[in-house]
């Protein structure tokens, strides 16, 4: 064995083998792969080796997208199959949501180029001949379904050896019976990894471990959030009538999912394959992988099978006579929201994980095309945030991920609706005051395992989500709290904000040198800085303010602490000058806006508020009731006159009764996030994570006033040149999508010119309350971005007119910010 490579990949499954061949391909031959047994051995060697393309996430429909790309052209560039059928894929739909769900991913399809039919069910029963369309009494009818005509199967360990003899041919090494047992680093900062065949160093590490990716993580000193859950599929004998179809001349039926009883079905030789998602799969592994298993399964468990087999036998009533030959069940890793981690292990350098994956033979392509390219050029080419490792924090302890990994396993096929809160291993994260939101009518939504109140139901109204791709039972509520908002004064509840404290001589150079606006210099300013990757795209969003001397306080999106924390330590100067805290959870985040907030504010407070005191965009540490030390910063993001207090958080309880008893007298109510949401869209106000992304440069986000490339060096600024030498490729822009029905914009819809042709996407979209428009924001090619143009956008299937509006539709001047 080497002793020394550039990167070595441990875990010789599809993924790992895939991430080796994408490292060749970017020219890597220093790479070498470690396995601890045999390739395959993992979970690759008993997958179904389906390949669905379907996929309601922007980024992963992108991966998959690729791979099964990849896959059609492995053979011809290795000479090795892969027994790819490309037999397509059926996914029956017997209600209208369901409907619903699949013209929502349409619109996503639409956006990354993935060809798809949307059938009714004449052409089901054409397309396969053997479904029972469903009488309505004993088996759901059939409304349609969607057809991917380009996806199918692949046999797992032939893509697998075609990826291998890929990686080989281009330089890497491969060797097996090899296990990585420990790690550490060498005094050069060299990773130094312990194996059954001896050490070897090398600059970079991937883990693609499959099972094994938590005691891996372990070895490196991290939590990797990710526990396999028990997966299933039925092998069943010969099907005469399969075989009478085939022998007929029929073609391979496609993959049929029926996802209304969470289920898919696809031909074996001639028989089948069934495999469910079943309620009660339980998590296996959380402490780490025993010795004992090897290439093993665990046995099959029929009962939890039964009712989808019988759903399976009503839909297709051939299968009864067919005999169940095995029952495959082996682990499937599983993460908190079901997506892979593949990208920079946060808290490591050049620690990299391709891990948690529970469509691995489909992501695998994909999944080693971007972390290749990641490791080689320091970015990934397409934004990854929905896969980053960095998207779970602490909060996903061994518990949490039982319970989580097991609902996201069993809500497979459950309709993901875009406002559906799943209820497991909640609450975890809470802001002080909780109890207190919720007697006051929240319902309940989370992230980044932190509660925070989507909407609030007024007395009389039950307190639950109908969850839908349409205006829902919380609708005229959220509406009720955007008009308090604009009206009186409203609470907002923001304590999940990712907050960190920058301090020391070097902090303001330091600061300036990561983001593209100037950092404030003066005593009391606040900026809206965005970190950029070195093409140029937006990392992150900060708020930073000065609150001392040598002193900041950075606020960025809740989601985004470990995201951000983990790249402000690693850009850290080594010197000492600057000193890097996160206070995430030692401050607390009430936001009080409105056109009273200033009259509530002045009752418990005793600084003077008026414009000339307290100007927009300014900070001051001041004292607030009982509370000191608390940072009323004026600025917010729903585009009102209002402030952000940023207290100690043992003031929590005190100053909320405080804001509250003041607010009485005009008119005080908490807002949710929903109505922060209809809000900010109004006011154009761009999200990170969905609106700003490394997919977009400042320039084509419209943020051209948070960028000063005259102020000197800063990362992404000759990219930022580049792009203004060569013409901004996309124009963001706000549309008024008209005649929508029940059905506003959320985002991902394609934006079409007069002439059909696809000019853009929205990245956001939502009904905005107070001036009664829905309303979406997102890019257009340059032609398309100027105010008035009529375009079109596709919101569930159906073609509506969107016209471009002004900048900041409400209130595009900031009277009432600046009021
Ligand atoms: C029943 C079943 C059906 C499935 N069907 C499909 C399907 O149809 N389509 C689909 O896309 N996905 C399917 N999957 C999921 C798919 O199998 C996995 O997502 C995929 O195989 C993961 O590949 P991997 O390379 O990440 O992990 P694995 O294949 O598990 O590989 C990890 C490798 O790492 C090695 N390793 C671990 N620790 C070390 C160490 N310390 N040193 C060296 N080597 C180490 C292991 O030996 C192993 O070989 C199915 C899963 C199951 C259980």
């Amino acid at each position: 064995m080497k002793s020394h490579a550039r990167v070595v990949v441990i875990g010789g499954g599809v993924v790992g083998v895939s991430t080796l061949y994408h490292l060749t391909r970017k020219g890597w031959k220093d790479v070498v792969l470690l396995e601890r047994t045999e390739l395959t051995a993992g979970s690759t060697w008993h997958a179904a080796g389906l390949l669905p393309l379907f996929n309601m996430s922007y980024t992963v429909g992108q991966l998959h997208k690729y791979s099964v790309d990849l896959y059609k052209r492995l053979p011809a560039e290795t000479g090795q199959d892969v027994s790819f059928h490309v037999n397509g894929n059926l996914r029956l739909a017997t209600c209208a949501q369901r409907m619903d769900e699949y013209q929502k991913y349409c619109g996503t399809a639409n956006t990354i180029g993935v060809p798809y039919q949307l059938i009714g069910p004449e052409q089901v029963k054409a397309l396969w001949p053997l479904v029972n369309l469903g009488d309505g009494v004993d088996t759901p009818r059939i409304v349609g379904a969607l057809y991917h005509p380009d996806d199918g199967h692949i046999a797992p360990a032939d893509l697998t050896m075609a990826l291998r003899k890929g990686a080989r041919s281009g330089g890497a090494d491969i060797q097996e019976n090899c296990e990585v047992t420990a790690a550490s680093r060498t005094p050069s900062g060299d990773w130094r990894l312990t194996t059954t065949q001896g050490e070897i160093t090398c600059e970079h590490v991937v883990c693609a471990t499959g099972n094994y990716a938590r005691q891996t993580g372990r070895m490196f000193g991290i939590n990797v959030p990710a526990i396999p859950v028990e997966h299933q599929y039925i092998v069943y004998s010969e099907s005469a009538e399969l075989k009478s179809y085939r022998e007929g001349g029929g073609r391979e039926l496609a993959v049929l999912r029926e996802s209304d009883a969470s289920y898919y079905l696809r031909e074996e030789r001639l028989g089948w394959i069934l495999g469910p998602y079943e309620a009660g799969a339980p998590a296996r592994f959380a402490d780490g992988v025993p010795e004992w298993f090897g290439k093993t399964l665990f046995d099959g468990d029929l009962d939890r099978l039964l009712p989808h087999v019988e759903a399976a036998q009503r839909r297709v009533p051939v299968l009864e006579h067919c005999g169940i030959k095995d029952i495959v069940n082996g682990p499937i890793s599983y993460t908190p929201d079901g997506s892979p981690m593949i990208g920079p292990a946060g808290g490591a350098r050049n620690l990299w994980l391709n891990e948690g994956h529970s469509f691995g033979i489909t992501a695998a392509g994909g999944s080693g095309w971007q972390l290749a390219e990641w490791i080689a050029e320091g970015e990934p080419g397409i934004d990854m945030l929905a896969v980053d490792p960095r998207r779970f924090g602490s909060y996903c302890t061994r518990r949490y991920l039982i319970k989580k990994n097991e609902e996201t396993y069993r809500s497979v096929f459950t309709i993901h609706f875009p406002d559906e809160e799943r209820p497991d291993a909640r609450p975890s994260k809470t802001s002080p005051v909780y109890d207190k939101i919720d007697r006051l009518g929240a319902v309940w939504g989370q992230r980044y395992g932190w509660e925070r109140a989507n909407w609030f139901a007024p007395a009389g109204v039950e307190r639950r989500d109908v969850w839908s791709f349409r205006r829902s039972n919380y609708f005229r509520h959220v509406g009720n709290e955007c008009r308090l908002m604009r009206e009186r004064v409203g609470v907002i509840d923001l304590t999940p904000f990712s907050k960190h404290e920058v301090t020391g001589p070097g902090a303001e150079a330091w600061l300036d040198g990561l983001v593209a606006n100037k950092v404030p210099v003066k005593l009391g300013r606040i900026a809206l800085c965005h970190a950029l990757t070195k093409r140029g795209g937006i990392r992150s969003e900060f708020t930073i303010t000065k609150v001392g001397e040598q002193h900041y306080y950075v606020i960025s999106a809740g989601a985004a602490e470990r995201y951000d924390s983990d790249y402000l330590q690693r850009m850290l100067p080594r010197d000492g000058s600057v000193g890097l805290r996160n206070i995430t959870t030692s401050r607390g985040c009430f936001v009080i806006a409105g056109p009273r907030s200033r009259e509530l504010l002045a009752r418990i407070v005793d600084v003077p508020l008026d414009n000339g005191a307290f100007p927009w965009l300014t900070g001051q540490v001041i004292e607030a009731g009982y509370a000191s030390d608390v940072y009323a910063l004026r600025v917010n993001f729903v585009g009102a006159l209002g402030w952000e207090l940023h207290f100690p958080i043992e003031h929590a309880h005190h100053l909320f009764d405080a804001i509250f008893e003041a607010g009485k007298e005009y008119g005080i109510g908490m807002v949710g996030m929903r109505a922060m949401e209809s809000l900010r869209m109004e006011k154009s106000y761009r999200m990170w994570g969905s609106d700003m992304t490394r997919d977009y440069t400042p320039f084509e986000a419209g943020l051209d006033r948070f960028v000063r490339m005259n102020k000197g060096a800063f990362i992404g600024r000759e990219a930022l040149e580049r792009q203004l030498a060569a013409g901004v490729p996309h124009r963001f822009v706000t549309l008024q999508a008209h005649d929508v029905g029940d059905a506003d914009p959320l985002g991902n819809e394609p934006i079409f010119a007069p002439d059909g042709s696809i000019v853009g996407r929205a990245t956001s979209g939502y009904y905005a309350h107070t001036i009664e428009k829905s309303l979406a924001i997102g890019y257009v090619l340059p032609g398309y971005a100027a105010v008035g143009t009529e375009l079109q956008m596709e919101i569930l299937g159906l073609r509506r007119r969107a016209t471009v509006l002004v900048e900041s539709p409400f209130d595009p001047d900031n009277r009432e910010l600046k009021a």
